[in-house]
């Protein structure tokens, strides 16, 4: 059997085949390349979808995080509280504005744990940073008491929670930003780099739609030294035909997270555990072992791909030694990165592929 990777952008592509191709034809033969009407019309239609008043296309969700932190004011002398495990990206969203990350620990379902963040609190602190990982919502009604409680902003790191609820509200709709990515391997990814923010805050929406262009409002005025971070029509229209499927791409993921944790029955391994009152949108279907080295070695041994999200925390990260963190500083979020791995999730992963996933998973013998 040809080997089964984590994910397979292809099947993505073929799944709407028709569409994405009349879609890019239309574009290129429209003479109008980087914020025009495909741009505005899935803007309108992304913030209609996440339930919010706005929505500002741009060209990754790092550029998002670091826009919408941005136009939140926050930058150096300030403190913001994130989730120690997570992608580098979220804590690069704050540190190229010159703020400072505060780790917190994450709670049993990956995501921030929010009966810590009360006491990480000081008179440096701005914003909280929750990060809706692997899909699963973070505890969205104790984020956002702290944050009213404290008068802190809220950020929301939806790069792997698009179409995401918790308490039927979706995720991206409860903070002052919501930050997007649609790179090609997100639960709706683009055909190359992609990102949004949405919000509810008119003035927050212009200064991100200024600072993505540059800085101005005005053609050839500039009002602040901005970023290029636009986005192109050709992505905002395959953009807009993924969005038109989501519903389906969504509940297909949620159908082969039912399977898995219906059949896998490994000891060697526990499953993720599911939030109460949330809706998981599978962006990874991340297990947990103590016997990583060797899972890894027998699965590639029997053709299943695995990937680990993410080996190092920021943390121990090259890039932040000067915080001067050492091993041992945040062990339950070192911990994480020591046990996680992301098994095969993708759309249009067939039943005979899951199938064999699972057998080969529940042979498994450390
Ligand atoms: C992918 C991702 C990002 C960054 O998105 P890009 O579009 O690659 O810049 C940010 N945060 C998280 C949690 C991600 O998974």
């Amino acid at each position: 059997m040809e080997k089964i990777q984590t994910n397979r952008l292809d099947r993505g592509f073929f799944k709407y085949q028709d569409e994405f191709e009349a879609k890019a034809l239309e574009v290129l033969r429209s003479g109008w390349y980087i914020l025009g009407k495909e741009v505005s019309a899935f803007e309108e239609e992304f913030s209609s979808y996440i339930g919010t008043k706005y929505c500002a296309g741009l060209a990754s969700g790092l550029d998002a995080l670091i826009l919408g932190i941005r136009a939140l004011g926050i930058g150096k002398g300030d403190e913001v509280l994130v989730q120690g495990n997570t992608y580098i990206a979220s804590v690069m969203g704050i540190t190229v504005n010159g703020a400072t990350p505060v780790f917190i620990d994450p709670d049993e379902y990956h995501s921030i744990d929010a009966d810590k963040l009360e006491a990480a609190i000081t008179d440096k602190t701005k914003a909280v940073m929750v990060v809706h990982l692997y899909g699963e919502p973070a505890d969205m009604d104790k984020v956002v008491a702290v944050c009213k409680k404290h008068n802190l902003k809220l950020i929301e790191d939806c790069a792997q929670s698009h179409g995401a609820c918790f308490k039927g509200k979706m995720t991206g709709s409860f903070g002052d930003v919501g930050c997007f990515s649609f790179y090609p391997s997100k639960n709706i990814g683009a055909f190359g780099d992609a990102g949004a923010l949405v919000t509810n805050d008119e003035e927050i929406l212009k200064k991100v739609k200024m600072l993505r262009n540059y800085g101005s409002e005005v053609r050839y005025y500039f009002k602040e030294v901005g970023m290029n971070s636009r986005l192109d029509e050709i992505q905002a229209g395959l953009l807009r035909v993924r969005l038109s499927h989501v519903d389906e791409l969504t509940k297909e993921r949620e159908q082969f997270a039912a399977k898995y944790k219906a059949e896998l029955s490994n000891p060697l391994f526990t499953l993720p555990p599911e939030r109460e009152n949330a809706n998981c949108v599978w962006h990874q279907f991340v297990i947990r072992t103590k016997k990583r080295e060797a899972l890894i070695n027998y699965l590639n041994e029997h053709n299943v791909g695995t990937i680990i999200h993410y080996p190092i925390p920021p943390h121990l990260s090259e890039c932040y030694a000067y915080m001067g963190y050492k091993k041992g500083s945040f062990p339950l979020i070192e911990q994480y990165a020591d046990e996680v791995l992301s098994i095969p999730m993708y759309n249009g992963m067939t039943a005979e592929e899951q199938d064999y996933v699972i057998k080969v998973l529940n042979d498994f013998k450390g």
